[in-house]
């Protein structure tokens, strides 16, 4: 009778349990796209949570803090990145990405294979092999579709950089365009007016929603020219407090004067865009 009893008390308890983390599962779902612009101080680090339940991150900042700020931004349960793009290799970019590689399940990786002479790429070509990480080196613009209504178009660089140098290196830095329930954002890196101009030759249509300006909002990028043919709405910069002068006073004029509204990770903290089929809602956190 004893042994009767107990067993319906450890199989009420089971189920009790149960309910509490089906619920919590339940509202943790996400409905709809979510970009977040990390606050990792002085880089750049971005998750993407596609509507279909990928994790994209781009970048992952100069240190550990990624970690912390994915950990506030993902569930507790949710250790996969589908998808980690690393755009070039400077330390502002890779090194945070070296402690998601050690802590996350990263199932592939986007990268140009460009030569850089630095301890953070060397460790972090070392981990992509040691976690057998698929890769797949950009050699040509492309689509990645990610769902319905949904792509990743990589527009930068336009042929293959594998195995070469180069002298300024964010002018090889990936970049690409999210199109997800109708609305664009562009991810520009560290690209600067040379790769701007790179891209403007090909006549395509680069209009944009939310524009992550490129290179911390360096006067080096953020053409006149490359703003009048995005037309950004928005305008985030990544970059951290007191930066050498980052971002430049003068590209924030040019944005303003493009009709953007400006945000940047040193003044508002994480910047999080929502989406669901109808509304963009920014949020900050700090
Ligand atoms: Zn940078």
């Amino acid at each position: 009778m004893i042994k009767k009893i107990s067993i319906i008390i450890f199989l009420g308890v089971l189920l009790v349990f149960f309910s509490v983390v089906g619920y919590g599962l339940l509202l943790q779902r996400q409905v709809g796209l979510e970009i977040i612009f990390l606050d990792i101080g002085q880089g750049d680090a971005t998750l993407i949570k596609t509507p279909f339940g990928q994790n994209i991150l781009i970048d992952g900042g100069p240190d550990s803090a990624v970690l912390k700020r994915l950990g506030k931004n993902l569930p507790w349960w949710d250790k996969k990145i589908d998808l980690m793009i690393l755009t070039h290799p400077h330390d502002d970019h890779i090194v945070g990405l070296n402690e998601v590689i050690r802590r996350y399940d990263v199932q592939m990786i986007i990268y140009t294979g460009i030569i850089y002479d630095s301890p953070a790429y060397e460790n972090w070509q070392e981990l992509v092999k040691k976690y057998q990480i698929s890769t797949i080196v950009v050699d040509r613009p492309q689509i990645i579709n990610l769902g319905d209504n949904c792509d990743l178009e990589i527009l930068y660089p336009r042929q293959a950089i594998y195995g070469q140098g180069i002298d300024n290196l964010n002018n090889s830095s990936i970049a690409s365009r999210l199109i997800c329930e109708g609305t664009k954002i562009l991810l520009m890196g560290d690209a600067e007016r040379e790769e701007e101009k790179e891209l403007l030759a090909t006549n395509i249509d680069l209009s944009t929603d939310i524009l992550k300006v490129g290179h911390h909002g360096s006067d080096t990028a953020s053409s006149q020219e490359f703003l009048d043919k995005v037309q950004p709405k928005y305008a985030v910069i990544e970059v951290g407090e007191n930066n050498f002068g980052l971002p430049s006073l003068r590209v924030i004029k040019r944005l303003e004067r493009s009709g953007a509204v400006v945000y940047r990770t040193d003044q508002n903290g994480a910047i999080k865009v929502k989406k669901d089929s109808q509304n963009v809602i920014i949020l900050f956190e700090k």
